[in-house]
């Protein structure tokens, strides 16, 4: 993760990183830093905790540099503090590097420059790194792009580097593998970021850095380069991002703002796509290799966290629509074991950002052994987008609260259609439930907008158990994930611990914990488990669990019995998880809130998780 942000041109340069590293801060908030270079040299300011910290302590001081580096970090090697912060300063104090993600045979090269009299400031890889380029750089008495260039042949890992060298102030080096770079073109000036949000001010035209390439930029110039030092064009792109898609719009939190937009985004999902008058659905990603999709022995869902709950549910929808068997895996573990992959198998790689390190590193691997991949993102132009041999977009816009909320929903709606086009096309579906399921999902953004309407009733319900311990999130079939991903959502923003699981299961163990001070969550709607869930309910209630219901309006049933009841807009059981997880999301923000929490940043996590 970290973001990483650089400036070389004619404005000050402070400005620009500060801006620009508050907009990457989701990657990361552990500490904050930057590197500046002026007439009075080369000058660091950092420090542990949110880039506003950093900000407060450098006001009012002049800083007129127009050219620097910034970070704001997620640790993966050393504590969060001010010494392990980045950027680093080299040992002869002549250059200062940032970097984005992790160098695994640092012990290796740490031992080699120990040897040699290195000692180091911080406990971080980056510093071992930084030093081993010095080190050939003042050893070989070579340009330091080309010191850049044979350290990195020997680095395992993964990485953005940015360098700054006080003996060459017009220019910046960065190099890139596996974490993510682009770089905005602007006139006498250029930009450096983690993503483009920092850079959409100034200019639209970008480059995305690809893996194992190296850029050197000054304000006039850019040379893009491979590590065996042969020049690349640079593949000049438009930026599709408005500035407005990335700021709060009024929310006292992103996340809220985000769970409120999603009635638009799933509209803007479906836009262009579905039409359920005429009822047809448009996916260019699907149509293109249709015969490939319909054909596959399997689709295995490759994803982490939110996205892995998207897949989940995905699991249920293709096996019910398409009849294609469904395997869903946790991307950091596909890619360590020796999975079986056969050519005609599909792996649909989910992920919000598209750069997901472990998600990334598992397609390719499965692209290796045949597979076919498809990806279901949403930042456009991402790794994983680039690695895909097909796919869909989700159109969500920029998520910057950290615990996933739209992009969720937006996962779902292209999952759900991309199934019901394979199973047109396969004709495992009757065409009455097609057209049946084509409105059910064309009517989702209204049904979303009625959800959100009980915000107010889910603010008291989350005043009411704010000050719990425990919770355990409880659904069947289609809603099973959705219990997962609200359990999530609550670990994620309140620091409470839940539990999500299978309503049926509870019987085999988590019904111990039940007493009269457990809330547990019910997601509820009705469904074909509806009288089983009813059953599980009374279960609960017999052994004086708290219980919270959502429900479809009008269910007395389960009214009667749950001790709070939140009813949804009816909907059928394959769509309804897009609708069922809007009360969760509100309800795990206000307990957040109430709790006093900073929910766009909660402690220990970052959003574009870029390290494994
Ligand atoms: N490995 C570096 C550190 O711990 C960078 C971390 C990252 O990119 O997440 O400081």
């Amino acid at each position: 993760m970290c973001g990483i942000v650089a400036y070389i041109g004619h404005r000050e340069a402070y400005p620009v990183i500060l801006k620009g590293l508050k907009r990457l801060e989701y990657r990361g908030y552990d500490s904050a830093g930057v590197a500046l270079l002026d007439e009075t040299g080369l000058n660091v300011y950092k420090k542990k905790g949110k880039v506003a910290e950093m900000e407060d302590s450098l006001i009012g001081k002049a800083l007129p540099a127009k050219i620097g580096i910034g970070h704001t970090r997620w640790a993966t090697h050393g504590e969060p503090s001010d010494r392990n912060a980045h950027p680093h300063l080299s040992a002869s104090g002549k250059l200062a590097m940032i970097h984005n993600g992790i160098i695994e045979n640092y012990a290796q090269l740490k031992k080699e420059l120990v040897s040699k009299g290195y000692h180091f400031n911080s406990d971080t890889d980056t510093e071992v790194l930084l030093n081993f380029i010095e080190d050939i750089w003042l050893n070989n008495h070579c340009p330091l792009e080309e010191a850049v260039r044979i350290a990195l042949k020997r680095v395992v890992g993964a990485y953005v580097i940015v360098l700054l060298n006080s003996e060459d102030p017009d220019t910046l080096i960065a190099a890139r593998k596996g974490s993510p770079l682009v770089i905005g073109i602007g006139k006498n000036e250029h930009f450096l970021a983690s993503d483009a949000s920092p850079i959409i001010e100034y200019t639209k035209e970008v480059v995305y850095v690809n893996d194992y390439e190296l850029a050197i930029l000054r304000p006039d110039e850019l040379i893009l380069k491979n590590l065996g030092n042969e020049k690349i064009t640079p593949y000049i792109q438009k930026l599709d991002l408005e500035l407005s898609a990335i700021e709060k719009g009024g929310y006292d939190h992103f996340m809220l703002k985000e769970i409120f937009e999603q009635p638009q985004t799933i509209y803007d999902c479906l836009r262009g796509r579905l039409d359920a008058d005429k009822g047809t659905i448009v996916m260019r990603g699907v149509e293109n290799h249709l015969e490939q999709l319909m054909n596959a022995n399997r689709i295995i869902m490759v994803a982490c966290g939110t996205s892995w709950h998207a897949g989940l549910v995905a699991e249920y929808v293709f096996e019910e629509l398409c009849r294609i068997p469904v395997e869903v895996e946790y991307a950091s573990e596909f890619r360590y074991r020796n999975p079986v992959i056969h050519k005609g198998d599909i792996i649909m790689a989910i992920s919000q950002s598209g750069e997901t390190a472990d998600t990334l590193v598992a397609i390719e691997k499965a692209k290796e052994q045949g597979a076919f991949i498809f990806g279901v993102l949403n930042v456009v132009g991402s790794s994983i987008a680039r690695a895909s041999h097909s796919g869909a977009y989700t159109h969500a816009g920029p998520e910057i609260g950290v615990a996933s909320t739209k992009a969720f929903t937006a996962q779902l709606t292209v999952l759900m259609m991309v199934a019901l086009k394979i199973a047109a096309a396969k004709g495992t579906i009757s065409q009455e439930k097609y057209i049946h399921l084509l409105n059910e999902l064309h009517e989702v953004p209204e049904k979303v907008e009625i959800a959100l309407e009980l915000n107010d009733r889910i603010k008291e319900i989350a005043a009411k158990y704010a000050d719990t311990h425990d919770v355990l999130y409880l659904g069947r079939g289609y809603n099973f994930p959705v219990a997962l991903e609200g359990a999530l959502k609550l670990k994620e923003i309140s620091y409470i611990h839940a539990e999500g699981y299978p309503a049926a299961e509870m019987k085999h163990g988590p019904i111990a914990l039940v007493d009269e001070t457990l809330p547990v969550i019910f997601v509820a709607t009705k469904d074909s488990y509806h009288e089983k869930i009813v059953s599980n309910i009374q279960e609960i209630k017999a052994r004086k669990g708290k219980v919270i219901a959502i429900v479809t309006e009008g269910d007395e049933m389960i009214s009667s019995l749950a001790d709070d009841t939140i009813e949804l807009p009816a909907a059928d059981e394959i769509i309804a998880p897009i609708i069922s997880v809007i009360p969760l999301q509100l309800l795990a923000y206000y307990i957040g809130v109430y709790k006093g929490l900073d929910v766009d940043k909660p402690r220990n996590l970052a959003k574009s998780v870029t390290v494994e």
